[in-house]
């Protein structure tokens, strides 16, 4: 174990892991929330239920994302490719796979994966939502929790879907053209073409609206997609 992570535990034989980095991203994420919940509620933002609010949002939501990487790896498991460990770190989670895909099927499978648990629980937490909203406004704080985990969780599933490899939309789009190619490297180069376009898009997209998690983000797309490319072509 390395000094820059904080063991949490397992769920089914996989270890879950902190990076310090994540904490960062945890204190940013409760100060935006709490900012916005005490917007909604009329509130000083500092005050106690806003804050609270924002805290308890934050590890649900991590909790969502936890379950989108819980299902790449149970699949991947499925298919024969254990998992090391899944880590969460400032820029999102990750789930370390022990070897690479043997074949475009379960590079589909295992990426598609990610974001229909993120699909399923909008569509789980949407009803309780729906019921609540009719409870309104004894039940607003409520109300206002499950409606943004609800679209967080349809943001994140479709932010995932983009062809921006390796987000789960590329490794998708890769596992298509290793079908078409029959060749995984020349699939891999294409798709990180076409990640390497996503991500200057993405960056200038975050630079005019001054959104700099997104800036981090393309950025980081960027250089793992080369990364990769530069993995598989060195094994060859
Ligand atoms: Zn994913």
């Amino acid at each position: 174990m390395s000094f820059k992570k904080i063991k949490l535990g397992h769920i089914r034989s996989i270890p879950i892991y902190i990076d310090y980095s994540w904490f960062l991203i945890f204190g940013l994420f409760v100060f935006t929330l709490t900012r916005y919940f005490a917007f909604s509620l009329k509130l000083e933002s500092l005050s106690f239920l806003p804050l609270s609010m924002g805290i308890i949002t934050v590890i649900l939501a991590f909790t969502c994302f936890l379950i989108h990487e819980l299902s790449h790896s149970f699949v991947a498991i499925k298919n024969g490719i254990p998992i090391k460990h899944i880590t969460l770190y400032m820029l999102g989670l990750g789930a370390a796979l022990s070897k690479d895909m043997e074949n475009a099927g379960q590079e589909f499978k295992i990426a598609i994966a990610g974001p229909i648990a993120n699909f399923i629980i909008a569509g789980l937490l949407i009803w309780p939502t729906i019921i609540l909203f009719q409870g309104l406004p004894a039940y607003y704080p409520i109300w206002l929790i499950l409606d943004y985990l609800v679209m967080i969780n349809i943001i994140v599933g479709l932010f995932n879907l983009a062809p921006a490899f390796p987000l789960d939309g590329g490794r998708i789009l890769r596992s298509a053209l290793w079908f078409i190619f029959k060749n995984k490297i020349k699939a891999t180069r294409a798709a990180v073409w076409v990640g390497r376009f996503m991500a200057g898009l993405m960056f200038f997209i975050a630079l005019h609206y001054g959104m700099i998690i997104m800036l981090l983000i393309s950025v980081y797309i960027f250089f793992m997609g080369n990364a990769e490319l530069a993995r598989l072509e060195q094994k060859k």
